[in-house]
């Protein structure tokens, strides 16, 4: 019954066992890009470090960038395209997980990526970009570092856009008494200001992909039940970890969804209270059936009692 009512709903059910699971749900951890978010980036803002123009930086990053599938690859590559800038070529390209992505361009070895990146070759950033970034970059944005042979050379500023029914899925699950959380590799201001936009309270920022499973057994520790909701192949991990794993199978991503228990197939995240509510719904018909199982026996038995049944 159960496993019919989901697939009625958009549910491909896996799993059965979780979606008994999913009854004793305490928490849903979302993952934020593409979850929570369309993952649909826009370069917002250009600004250099020094020497760099806007056109050199956005060629720098989307020469390397144009080799990875990441949201944010796409979009550096996109405005690249639509500024008419040629693009290197490319030698030796690496992603580095839930940091960005390298490679060696015109002889120099460039780095495109969040904060993290930074640390791989110990750069910082200098006072003046961060007031340069704070001033024009307003809330949510999810900045990139460009580097060029460890030197900083600029950012971007992109801008993701929150999905329509995000707000609603999260006050569906807060509303059945679910607690929800937030998880993300990008950065704690981006990670803060989607949280707070969603009336989500607790969110775990910079988590690097292979951390991302590490997050979800530490709330588990904690004697919690829980449910994760992922869309991109780092989630893979959490959601095979999670108590009830939970894949939004738009993008078509396999490793994903194999990893997990549930996938939803119209992709929309309202989806998950549904789960939780067909949960529900089966123990009680499940319930149901049984003390309507019960109760014909002892009526059988009573009528046997009484000699109304006779055996053969
Ligand atoms: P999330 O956990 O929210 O799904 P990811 O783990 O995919 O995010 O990415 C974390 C961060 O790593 C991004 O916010 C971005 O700063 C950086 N990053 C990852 N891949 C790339 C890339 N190809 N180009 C630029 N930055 C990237
Ligand atoms: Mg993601």
């Amino acid at each position: 019954i159960s496993t019919t009512l989901a697939a009625r709903n958009g549910l491909l059910v896996r799993e059965r066992r979780a979606l008994e699971a999913a009854r004793n749900i305490d928490v849903v951890l979302f993952d934020k890009t593409g979850t929570l978010t369309k993952g649909e980036y826009g370069v917002a803002a250009v600004l250099s470090a020094g020497g760099a123009s806007d056109e050199g930086i956005m060629r720098l990053a989307a020469a390397v960038d144009a080799h990875s599938e990441h949201f944010i690859a796409k979009a550096i590559v996109a405005e690249a395209r639509k500024r008419n800038l040629p693009l290197p070529e490319v030698k030796d390209f690496a992603r580095v997980p839930g940091k960005g992505v390298r490679g060696v361009v015109d002889g120099k070895s460039v780095l495109v990526g969040g904060e993290a990146i930074l640390t791989e070759v110990g750069a910082q950033v200098p006072g003046e970009m961060r007031a340069k970034l704070s001033e024009t970059i307003t809330e949510g944005k999810t900045i990139v570092y460009v580097l060029a042979d460890r030197e900083l050379q600029g950012a971007i500023a992109l801008a993701d856009v929150i999905r329509d029914e995000s707000r609603a899925a999260v006050a569906a699950l807060q509303k059945l008494g679910v607690q929800v959380a937030m998880i993300t590799g990008d950065s704690e201001d981006v990670a803060r200001w989607v949280s707070r936009e969603l009336g989500i309270s607790q969110y775990f920022a910079r988590v690097l992909p292979e951390e991302k499973a590490g997050k979800v057994k530490a709330l588990q520790e904690k004697g919690l039940k829980v449910a994760m909701v992922g869309d991109g192949v780092n989630d893979a991990p959490a959601l095979a970890r999670a108590d009830v794993g939970i894949a939004l199978a738009s993008h078509g991503d396999t490793a994903t969804s194999y990893a997990s228990d549930i996938v939803i197939i119209h992709s929309s995240i309202k989806r998950v209270s549904d789960i939780y509510k067909i949960a529900r719904k089966t123990l009680s018909i499940a319930k149901q059936g049984i003390f309507i199982g019960i109760g014909l026996s002892v009526v059988a038995m009573i009528f046997a009692a009484f000699g109304f049944i006779q055996p053969l």
